[in-house]
């Protein structure tokens, strides 16, 4: 069988826009996806979880998000890349999950379990969801340690003492619905730093989309916007907050200091790169024809939101179609 001219691990936003960017040009690509069905990460999230900015901000290359009335749930998001996914005709392979990329001769082969594809180029839009991070602490904590990535809702909390460890959105929404049902203590390393009231994810993005264009002119990466905040402050959260049910209490250094009976980490997540990483030096492709995106600020300043990705799905595609002899469109 021929090689094809590009497999893209990962079937979530990035995996797609960039699949997107090279149908366009003409480029033979493949999407090789673990999931059972598409939505990448947003298959995954905590059920009453919503985007933190409206439709109109949350939108892939070449079609808008459907409208939803407020801030959409994940559901709207997952059926928002379904439909794109059919709407460009992208060859989504799955339930396949790549164990390992090998670099040969004229490309690379990409191996999952006894299967394998050969291919001139790979991009990985592996994300983060699959490998959670939870910092070491010493200690000991005898409850039951939950992580955002598999946090369920509220329900088997109801009448418990919970611990939520994190001063970031994960950690202040699912501490803020939890006050409803259970006794919550919420650890934070520093004072939470709430975005205004009236601002949403917007101006996240907004500073994101600077940040990318300065970098592309070759100017100093201008960083995130410290003095914005990084909170943002949805109805459940600002609810619980004025209330005064979500009150940050400085993070401990022993897990012995944490009396509860679940401890929840919303600590966030490390790029999911088990099957390139040998592929990679400081964190860059060491061979010609290996690309990278989404996943958050290390592949590009907003690569890890949905409309953040755009400009590097279309610049990693640009590559791609350059290096298999193709014009980029
Ligand atoms: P993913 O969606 O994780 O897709 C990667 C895909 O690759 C997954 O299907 C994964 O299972 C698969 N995969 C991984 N390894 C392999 C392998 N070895 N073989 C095959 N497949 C593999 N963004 C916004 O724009 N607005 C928001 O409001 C917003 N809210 C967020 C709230 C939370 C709690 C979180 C965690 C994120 C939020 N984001 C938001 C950020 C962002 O949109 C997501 O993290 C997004 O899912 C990243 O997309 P991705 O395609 O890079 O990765």
């Amino acid at each position: 069988m021929s090689p094809h001219e590009a497999i893209v691990i990962g079937g979530g936003q990035a995996g797609l826009a960039t699949a997107y960017y090279l149908l366009r040009a003409g480029v033979d690509v493949l999407v090789l996806d673990d999931q059972d069905g598409p939505g990448g990460a947003w298959r995954h999230v905590w059920p009453s979880l919503t985007l933190f900015s409206t439709t109109d901000f949350s939108n892939l290359p070449g079609w808008l998000m459907p409208p939803f009335d407020g801030f959409p749930p994940a559901s709207h998001v997952v059926e928002y890349l379904a439909r794109y996914e059919d709407r460009y005709k992208i060859a989504v392979e799955r339930p396949v999950r790549v164990d390992r990329v090998e670099h040969v001769d004229d490309g690379y082969l990409v191996h999952a379990g006894d299967r394998h594809w050969s291919t001139r180029t790979v991009v990985a839009a592996t994300g983060t969801w699959s490998a959670p991070f939870v910092p070491t602490l010493p200690g000991h904590f005898a409850g039951r340690q939950w992580h955002s990535a598999n946090y369920p809702g509220v329900e088997p909390f109801r009448g418990s003492r919970v611990a939520v460890v994190g001063g970031a959105n994960s950690g202040a929404q699912i501490a803020a619905e939890l006050t409803a049902v259970a006794e919550v203590t919420w650890y934070t390393r520093h004072p939470p730093r709430w975005m205004p009231d009236e601002v949403d994810g917007r101006v996240l993005f907004a500073r994101n989309q600077q940040r990318f264009l300065a970098i592309g002119r070759g100017e100093p990466d201008p960083g995130a916007d410290s003095s914005l905040g990084d909170i943002v402050v949805l109805p459940e959260v600002r609810r619980a907050r004025d209330q005064g049910a979500l009150r940050a209490t400085p993070m401990v250094g022993s897990l012995d200091e944490v009396d509860a009976d679940h401890l929840i980490w919303c600590t966030g997540y490390r790029p999911a790169l088990r099957p390139i990483r040998h592929l990679l030096e400081d964190g860059r492709p060491r061979f010609p024809g290996l690309f990278l995106v989404g996943s958050g600020d290390w592949s590009g300043p907003g690569s890890a939101t949905i409309t953040g990705v755009g400009p590097h799905a279309r610049q990693v595609a640009r590559e791609v179609t350059g290096a298999v002899g193709k014009q980029a469109r």
